[in-house]
């Protein structure tokens, strides 16, 4: 067994850091003070080809694979968890789901644009009635000729206010036997004539980013912008949270990286009895814990990344990597800030905003609860992996990096 990083990997490794940290790092505190999202990030992580790294080069990204994928991950979550939510929305929910549901045209249509960062792409699923439950999604299309007709609200949606084009999960057989087998997935132009969208306001975390709402009035949407079969939505947007749901486990993983960091830097630093508050074995006890806790947390992000390199199918391991890494990354941030003491409570330091921005991965891309629910359905035999009618392409370096 290899646990070596490819010369790849570190160079796209060290291209990722570098920029998160001279570009992100230095007035990151300011945007997250202005709720707002800093203007360059989107255009420059399109330039630097972080977009699109793990699609294929025929398709505009960078032909890596999927651990290159995890490792972008855990290094944009080390500066800030909002640099990390745009590779789980627009490169996981959007394009890699167009990449494993699409046709051969809508790939060459979406996936180039979003790999350079000319379309900004996001995954909108939950409504104001719905998140866990995605079968319940009652927001609808109707089929009228050649366009289908789309009316719903979708709630909480990351990048809602900057991006182009959404991957949008509504009704569209009201009728269905099973209400699973209702859905259906579109790419929607947010530009189109129908749809708002707004920011929500005083959110806990992931302030330098963006989360809102799309509204959806008679909005027209070609047939040939429908991902999949009439029918397929809830599997395509399973799909897309296998997807997402990865790259929030490598970034929580950043972030557990990033507290203990924080706190072995403060703990060497501030002096208490005498001596550094490194030498008090509670505040040791505090440090082994976020050191062993990255450690298990990366081998999980890292074996999920593997087994989609081979094309298996790792909704188990994915969702085991997802749930371990986001509520270890929440109590390294909260531990991170008992650490730092008072000076642990403001934003002089990065620790608080670690926390407030570890806090929703609880929540997104399905709930802890509903982590634990998929674990216990596979180890009590309830749940068995079929077949997709698309499955996610096998990595191969030679095909992916083909021009
Ligand atoms: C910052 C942020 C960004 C987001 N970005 C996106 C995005 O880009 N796209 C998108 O579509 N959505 C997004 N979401 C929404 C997110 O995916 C949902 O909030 C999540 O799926 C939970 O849905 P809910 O909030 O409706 O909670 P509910 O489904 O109402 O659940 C409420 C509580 O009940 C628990 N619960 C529900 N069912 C069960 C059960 N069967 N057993 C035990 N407990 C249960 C849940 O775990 C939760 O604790 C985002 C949310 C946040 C906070």
């Amino acid at each position: 067994m290899d646990f070596s990083l490819t010369a790849e990997h570190e160079m796209v490794q060290k291209m990722v850091r570098d920029f998160a940290q001279r570009e992100v790092a230095p007035t990151i505190k300011e945007w997250d003070r202005k709720q707002d999202m800093a203007p360059h990030i989107l255009p420059r992580m399109g330039k630097l080809g972080i977009l699109g790294v793990c699609f294929p080069v025929r398709y505009g990204g960078q032909g890596m694979d999927f651990i290159s994928l995890g490792l972008v991950c855990e290094e944009l979550e080390a500066v800030d968890t909002t640099l990390r939510v745009v590779m789980s929305v627009h490169t996981g929910l959007a394009g890699l789901t167009i990449l494993q549901w699409g046709t051969n045209e809508q790939k060459k249509r979406f996936l180039e644009p979003l790999a350079h960062g000319d379309l900004i792409g996001c995954g909108a699923f939950t409504e104001p009635g719905a998140g866990s439950d995605i079968a319940a999604i009652q927001a609808t299309g109707k089929r009228d000729g050649d366009q289908y007709i789309l009316n719903g609200e979708k709630m909480w949606i990351s990048l809602a206010t900057k991006a182009d084009i959404a991957i949008v999960t509504v009704r569209t057989i009201p009728d269905a036997a099973k209400s699973s087998r209702s859905l259906s997935t579109f790419v929607v132009d947010l530009h189109s004539p129908g749809v708002t969208t707004g920011d929500i306001h005083g959110k806990l975390g992931v302030r330098a980013g963006s989360t809102g709402w799309i509204s959806l009035q008679d909005v027209r949407v070609p047939v040939e912008n429908r991902i999949g079969e009439e029918g397929e939505g809830f599997k395509v947007t399973m799909s897309a949270l296998d997807s997402g749901r990865y790259t929030v486990a490598a970034g929580a993983t950043g972030l557990i990286r990033a507290s203990l960091k924080a706190s072995v830097d403060y703990a060497n630093e501030r002096r208490a009895f005498g001596e550094p508050i490194a030498k008090h074995q509670l505040i040791q006890v505090k440090i082994a814990r976020m050191a062993q806790d990255y450690e298990i947390a990366r081998l999980l992000y890292l074996k999920a990344g593997w087994l989609k390199n081979q094309g298996v199918r790792n909704t188990r391991e994915t969702s085991m990597a997802k749930q371990f890494a986001t509520a270890a990354s929440f109590t390294a941030a909260s531990e991170a800030i008992q650490v730092h003491g008072a000076y642990g409570y403001s934003d002089e330091y990065d620790v608080e905003r670690f926390m407030r921005n570890a806090r929703g991965a609880l929540i997104y891309e399905g709930s802890n609860e509903i982590q634990i629910l998929i674990q216990a359905d596979y180890a009590l035999g309830h749940r068995r992996d079929k077949p997709l009618r698309c499955e996610m392409p096998v990595y191969d370096p030679i095909d992916w990096q083909e021009a």
